[in-house]
C-alpha cells in the first residue's frame, strides 16, 4: 500500500505526447490551445474614445465650443479640431484628427447658442489608445491553455478562427460485475443498476477527452481478458470499475499482467479507494477503479482527471481550500488518508455530508468537494481550519 501523495505522483509521472490539430474557434471551447495564439492587430486598433461627449483640445476645455461634426463608433471622423470647435463622439468610435480629450457628455451642457459648455475644471482624455491593450504580433493567449469563453472573445478579437488545440484523449469505460443490469432494465434479486459507466462518461466528458463506453464484463477471467484486450486496442486510457478488491472474483489486476500490463500501484492508503489500480502498457493507461461508486467518483478526480488533462496538454492544478469545520469530527481508525464529501456552507465553513459508506452515490449530490482527514488524525476540532477540494 502505497500513500495518496505517491500515488498521484506515479500517475503524474505518465509520459503525455499530444498531438494539434485545427478546429474552428467556436469549436475550441473546452479544448487546450496547441500553439500560441499571436494577434493580427493592434488592439485597439486606432485611438477611440472610452465615453460618449465631445472631442476638443485640452486647452480649449473653459471655453465654449462649436460642434463641427457628429462621429458615431464605426464612422471615420471627417473633420479637423480646431480651437473652440469640438466634434460630438459616441464610445468607441475614433478620435478626430487635432482632438487629444473628450469632455464627458454628462459634465455639458448646450448654450442657447447651440455650443458646448463644459462644467469642470479637469478632464481626463478619456482616450484608449491605439495598442495600449495588445501590439500586432503579440502573443494573447499561450499553448496550454484551457480555453473558455473569455479565451473564446480573444480568438475572435484577433481572427483565429481556426486554432490549432491538442487531439482529445479517448477513454474506454468498462464495468464488471455479474450483479450489473443496465440502467433501462429493472434488477431483479440480487442485481444492482450500473451507475458507474455512466457516472463516468459525464466526468469524462465534463474534462473534454471523449468516453467510449465498451460495456459490462462478467466476472470470470474469460471475459475480463476479452474485454480488456479489446479495449487496449482502441483507447488511450481505459477506465474499469469492480473487481479489483480481494473478492473471489476480482480478476482486473491479475488479468491486466496477463495482458502485458506494469503495474505501477495497486493499492493506496486512502478511504474511499483503497484498491485502486493503475498500470500501463506502452502508451496506454489503465485505471481499475473500485466498484463503489462514491470510490469511483472520488477516485476519478483526484488521480484520472489529472492525467487526463495532462494527455490533453493541459497542466491541471487541483486547488486545495483551507476552511474552518462547522462541527467536531471524530473517527476511530487513521491509518489511511479519508476524503469526506462535505458541504461548504454560506459563511465558508465545511459540514461533513451525512453518508453510510462508499456505496450511497446519493449522498454525493450534495457534496460540494472533499476534505482531507490526513493520516494519523482521529479527531478535528469545530472551527479548525481543514484542506477541501472542490469536486
Ligand atoms: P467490487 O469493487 O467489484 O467489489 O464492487 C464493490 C461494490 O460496488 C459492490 O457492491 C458492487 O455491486 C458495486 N458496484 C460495482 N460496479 C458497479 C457499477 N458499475 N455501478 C454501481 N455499483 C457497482
Ligand atoms: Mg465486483
Amino acid at each position: 500500500m502505497i500513500s495518496f501523495e505517491e500515488a498521484s505522483r506515479i500517475v503524474m509521472q505518465s509520459e503525455a505526447c499530444p498531438v494539434k490539430e485545427k478546429t474552428g474557434f467556436i469549436d475550441s471551447f473546452g479544448r487546450i490551445l496547441a500553439e500560441d495564439v499571436v494577434s493580427d492587430t493592434d488592439m485597439p486598433p486606432f485611438d477611440k474614445t472610452a465615453v460618449d461627449g465631445f472631442a476638443c483640445r485640452m486647452a480649449d476645455i473653459r471655453n465654449e465650443l462649436e460642434i463641427i461634426e457628429t462621429i458615431p463608433a464605426g464612422k471615420s471622423p471627417e473633420k479637423k479640431i480646431s480651437w473652440n470647435q469640438c466634434s460630438k463622439i459616441m464610445t468607441g468610435a475614433m478620435i478626430p484628427e487635432g482632438a487629444d480629450c473628450i469632455l464627458m457628455v454628462e459634465y455639458t451642457e448646450q448654450t442657447a447658442s447651440g455650443k458646448i459648455k463644459f462644467h469642470k475644471d479637469h478632464s481626463a482624455p478619456n482616450i484608449c489608445f491605439k495598442g495600449e491593450d495588445v501590439k500586432k504580433g503579440d502573443a494573447v493567449l499561450k499553448k496550454g491553455t484551457l480555453i473558455g469563453p473569455e479565451h473564446i472573445a480573444v480568438l475572435a478579437s484577433v481572427g483565429s478562427v481556426e486554432p490549432f488545440v491538442f487531439v482529445r484523449p479517448r477513454v474506454g469505460i468498462i464495468s464488471t460485475g455479474n450483479e450489473l443490469v443496465e440502467p433501462e432494465k429493472k434488477p431483479q434479486g440480487s442485481q444492482i443498476r450500473n451507475s458507474n459507466a455512466y457516472q463516468l462518461i459525464a466526468q469524462i466528458k465534463k474534462i473534454g477527452c471523449i468516453p467510449n463506453y465498451i460495456g459490462i464484463a462478467e466476472d470470470t477471467e474469460d471475459a475480463t481478458y476479452k474485454i480488456i484486450s479489446r479495449a487496449m486496442t482502441e483507447n488511450d486510457v481505459i477506465i474499469l470499475t469492480g473487481g479489483v478488491s480481494m473478492g473471489d472474483f476480482d480478476y482486473v489486476p491479475q488479468i491486466l499482467s496477463k495482458l502485458g500490463f506494469e503495474t505501477l500501484f495497486e493499492s493506496i492508503a486512502v478511504q474511499p479507494g483503497r484498491p485502486t489500480v493503475f498500470a500501463k502498457h506502452n502508451r496506454v493507461y489503465c485505471f481499475g477503479l473500485p466498484g463503489n461508486p462514491v470510490s469511483s467518483f472520488i477516485q476519478f478526480e483526484m488521480l484520472v482527471k489529472p492525467l487526463l488533462y495532462k494527455l490533453m496538454g493541459f497542466e491541471f492544478r487541483h486547488i486545495n481550500l483551507k476552511l474552518p469545520l462547522s462541527i467536531n469530527y471524530t473517527r476511530k481508525r487513521s491509518d489511511r488518508l479519508s476524503l469526506i464529501p462535505v458541504k461548504i456552507e454560506e459563511d465558508s465553513s465545511v459540514t461533513p455530508i451525512i453518508y453510510h459508506g462508499s456505496a450511497h452515490i446519493h449522498a454525493m449530490t450534495g457534496a460540494d468537494g472533499v476534505m482531507f482527514v490526513p493520516i494519523g488524525v482521529t479527531q478535528i476540532n469545530e472551527g479548525d481550519s481543514v484542506d477541501v477540494r472542490q469536486i
